[in-house]
């Protein structure tokens, strides 16, 4: 069985986890186009760049990290540990990084994905064919410049927080910073300590809340060693976090009492840090909390009231080679510009993917994303996404999600191996009810209310990103695959063929356990689940 995974990320190398320990007889390729792995944690570096979510429960949920610098992480942290994953596991021999895939092309003859590669390093591309093709590209990883005129005139260095270059110094500069998403909000504190003057365009009001979870401190070295000996205490801990993360779901559902209670309470934490009746009127919402991704800003708040800060709020309508000009007329003289204005979250793939007919996925989605539970799409036989349209990226923690799609995914490639089947492609049916399913649910959501934001596909307005209930839900929905959803093509003409020589795989292995149904009492599992399938 070969395998491209797109994309070394944690979604890539989850997957290669997952195939090294889990299956025998397989070739994995994963192409990376950066130079290492880590994807978003790789190429977020901006000043302050962490993840919100808290340390101790945004690892794999087999892979602790007793020693944390602090209750939050920061980007460098946090690829420290997806490396060190890789180099624990010898992933890395499944890794080509600076090799970009540019085109994927489903060949219904052979039934395999045909690739095309681009070696950046030695400029050069080549072809590699495989029985599958996963995208774990990620939903947060294409970021784009802000379409303001003028933007490309800038004459100072011009950056982006996905693409921050180290070489720039804010020392005593007067920078402007465009948007209050996650990464404006976590940026803005640490570039005013530097800078002469910051000033930030904010477009919309959001959402400050105070972090998930936990205080953002640091560890004490006593602390990271209780963590360590007491792995029952350290184990409760995690737990009770992420009992915080996934309970936060109801929030999201419209009118229910938290929604108002914590809007009520946010309003009044945001008002006092503000300290400012005109700005707190600018920048506190009146839409639903959570219909914008949450933003949880440590000193963010405070920061907007300091003398080295200036909120310009409104539409920046152009930019000229040495400033910005706001809808006001305000023109503001620059040194430096910031662009924190978030990504590509079309989920159109980057690169031609044509599937079956001849449809290129890129066209088939440019009205809207239709995924198949997040994972799959139809006429796209054999390819499979981590965190596609209508994941659940928004209503609890995330890594889980990634652990529960990789092991549906192998779900697919188990049964492909062992059935001699051809293919895998969900039907246009099931993908169509899945979507009608999803449009009613967000009815009740506030997610579907009014406000921006890239959970929303900007052409329709519909939620795209995010997935119709909690990711327990999620969970369950994804424990076993629906295989009726599927049309399946077989390898034989008969669908038996594999059935072979009438003896099991089992009474091939003379240290078999060929008698692993007898037990002492009824356990409650399967006759199949005692031996493991
Ligand atoms: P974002 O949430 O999409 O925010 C982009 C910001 O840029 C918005 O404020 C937007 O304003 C503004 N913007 C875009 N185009 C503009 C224009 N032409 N003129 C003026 N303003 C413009 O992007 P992000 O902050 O990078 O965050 C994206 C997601 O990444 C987050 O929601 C989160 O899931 C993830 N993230 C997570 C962390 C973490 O700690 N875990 C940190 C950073 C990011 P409008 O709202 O008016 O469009």
């Amino acid at each position: 069985m070969r395998v491209i995974v797109i994309g070394a990320g944690a979604s890539g190398i989850y997957m290669a986890y997952k195939l090294k320990y889990n299956f025998t007889d397989f070739v994995l390729d994963i192409y990376e186009k950066n130079a290492d792995i880590g994807g978003t944690w790789f190429e977020n570096r901006y000043p302050g760049c962490a993840c919100d979510v808290p340390a101790h429960n945004y690892t794999y949920t087999f892979d602790p990290k007793c020693d944390w610098s602090s209750t939050y992480s920061s980007s460098r942290e946090i690829f420290q540990y997806f490396s060190d994953f890789v180099d624990k596991h010898e992933l890395r021999q499944y890794i080509a990084s600076h090799h970009e895939v540019t085109e994927t092309r489903w060949d219904e003859n052979a039934s395999e994905w045909v690739v095309q590669v681009y070696n950046r390093e030695i400029d050069s591309t080549f072809e590699r064919r495989c029985d599958f093709l996963i995208n774990a590209c990620g939903v947060l990883n294409s970021w784009r410049w802000p379409t303001i005129p003028g933007i490309q005139s800038f004459k100072g260095p011009l950056l982006h927080t996905a693409a921050w270059d180290d070489n720039v110094d804010l020392t005593g500069k007067r920078v402007g910073l465009i948007g209050n998403g996650s990464s404006g909000i976590q940026i803005l504190p640490q570039i005013q300590k530097v800078a002469k003057h910051v000033t930030t365009f904010v477009r919309k009001p959001t959402w400050v809340i105070p972090t998930f979870g936990s205080e953002m401190r640091e560890h004490t070295d006593e602390e990271r060693q209780q963590f360590r000996e007491n792995p029952e205490e350290y184990l409760k801990m995690r737990k009770a976090t992420e009992k915080v993360l996934t309970g936060v779901y109801p929030l999201f559902i419209n009118d229910w009492p938290i929604q108002t209670q914590t809007a009520e309470y946010m309003k009044a934490s945001m008002k006092e840090k503000i300290n400012n009746e005109e700005l707190a009127e600018q920048l506190i919402p009146d839409f639903p909390v959570g219909c914008r991704r949450l933003t949880p800003g440590v000193n963010y708040l405070e920061s907007l009231t300091l003398p080295n800060v200036t909120t310009l709020y409104g539409e920046i309508t152009e930019i000229t080679p040495t400033s910005c000009i706001t809808s006001t007329g305000t023109e503001t003289e620059l040194d430096i510009l910031i662009c924190a204005t978030g990504f590509d979250t079309t989920f159109r793939p980057r690169f031609p993917l044509i599937g079956r007919s001849g449809h290129n996925l890129q066209d088939e989605w440019a009205h809207e994303p239709r995924s198949y539970l997040g994972v799959a799409a139809s006429g796209f036989p054999n390819y499979f996404m981590f965190l596609g349209p209508n994941s659940p990226v928004g209503s609890g923690p995330s890594i889980i999600s990634i652990e529960v799609q990789g092991s549906y995914i192998a779900e697919f490639l188990n049964r492909w191996q062992k059935e001699d089947i051809k293919a895998f492609d969900p039907k246009r049916e099931a993908v169509d009810d899945f979507i009608t399913q999803k449009d009613l649910f967000m009815e009740q959501t506030v997610w579907n209310s009014n406000c921006k934001t890239w959970y929303k596909s900007p052409v329709t307005g519909k939620v795209t990103a995010l997935w119709p209930g909690s990711v327990l839900h999620y969970i369950e929905t994804m424990a076993k695959p629906r295989y009726d959803d599927y049309d399946v093509t077989y390898a034989s003409k008969n669908r038996f063929a594999y059935l072979g020589n009438g003896f099991s795989q089992m009474e091939h292995r003379p240290d078999a356990d060929t008698s692993y149904y007898i037990r002492a009492r009824d356990d409650g599992a399967s006759v199949a689940d005692s031996w493991g399938h």
